[in-house]
């Protein structure tokens, strides 16, 4: 029996925003691993890069990537596969949108208007890519292979972006802005995609019907996930001012940036979670008790 199920950014939360470091986090990883508490990245990273980082932080399970835009899921991990799904040897993927390919033909529309102030990250090489995000050249390889929606290197000013985000809202689809990108999204996003497999995992896993579920992220795109999951944990970042979530409670701020940030933030949360289950077992026992 596991008391939660932790859904968390990686880049600028887990991941430290400006060396990609983990170190200051792997005790607590480890510790929640031990104790069968699943960590389920929900970045705006490729399956690609994803697969890699958590191999290298021994982590398994799910992982929901693009910034919500499809999530992987391990074909032994207990979770049924949805009808009409992708698949390869080792997972299944539930997709909620478009593929890349759709959402780029649909980008072509606007493409005259705003061709000059943005450039796709797929179609930059990969030593541009490795400049533009400080990631080493085979990282970079493994962040252009987006299957599931488009990310721009924006060019134009802030207000430009703004005004193409309205646009690209017109055709049905909706931008993203992540730490260093616009993020194009047929459909889903972070609160979909951590709530679909939220409600999946505790319907279909026994072990985890009653898991709170936690959520962890440190920018604009993932208030709407901090605001969607039992508990959150906002990340200090040391680049921008914290961004404002709106929930009542079970909100909490870390006090030092990136990884470290998230391992106080969560073994505070996840303590709290054995607190309020302690209480609901002392209150059934009573209950029972007086019914006695
Ligand atoms: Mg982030």
């Amino acid at each position: 029996m596991s008391s939660a199920v932790i859904y968390t950014d990686l880049d600028g939360t887990l991941l430290d925003h400006h060396t990609y470091a983990f170190d200051e986090a792997l005790e607590t990883i480890k510790a929640l691993k031990d104790r069968g508490i699943p960590i389920i990245p929900c970045t705006s990273k490729t399956r690609a890069e994803t697969v890699n980082l958590m191999q290298t932080m021994g982590i398994d399970g799910p992982m929901i990537i693009e910034n919500g835009a499809a999530i992987w899921v391990p074909l032994g991990w207990g979770l049924e596969r949805p009808e009409g799904s992708d698949s390869d040897a080792h997972a299944w993927c539930h997709r909620f949108g478009l593929s890349r390919g759709m959402i780029r033909r649909q980008l072509a529309i606007l493409n005259i208007e705003w061709g000059n102030r943005y450039q796709s990250l797929s179609d930059l090489s990969d030593k541009q890519v490795a400049a533009v995000t400080g990631l080493d050249l085979e990282s970079a390889a493994r962040a252009k292979r987006r299957q599931h929606s488009e990310t721009l290197v924006w060019l134009g000013t802030p207000a430009d972006r703004k005004a193409f985000a309205a646009q690209v809202e017109a055709l049905d689809m909706r931008c993203v802005e992540g730490g260093r990108f616009v993020h194009v999204l047929a459909s889903g996003g972070k609160a979909e995609a951590v709530s679909w497999l939220h409600h999946k995992i505790r319907r279909e896993r026994p072990d985890l019907e009653r898991a709170r579920s936690l959520s962890a992220g440190d920018a604009e795109n993932d208030v709407e996930m901090l605001e969607v999951t039992d508990l959150a944990l906002l990340v200090r970042s040391p680049v921008n001012e914290p961004p404002t979530v709106r929930r009542r409670g079970g909100l909490l701020i870390s006090d030092i940036a990136g990884p470290a940030g998230w391992a106080e933030g969560m073994e505070a949360l996840i303590e709290r979670v054995e607190e309020e289950e302690d209480r609901d077992r002392l209150l059934s026992k009573r209950h029972d008790h007086n019914a006695a």
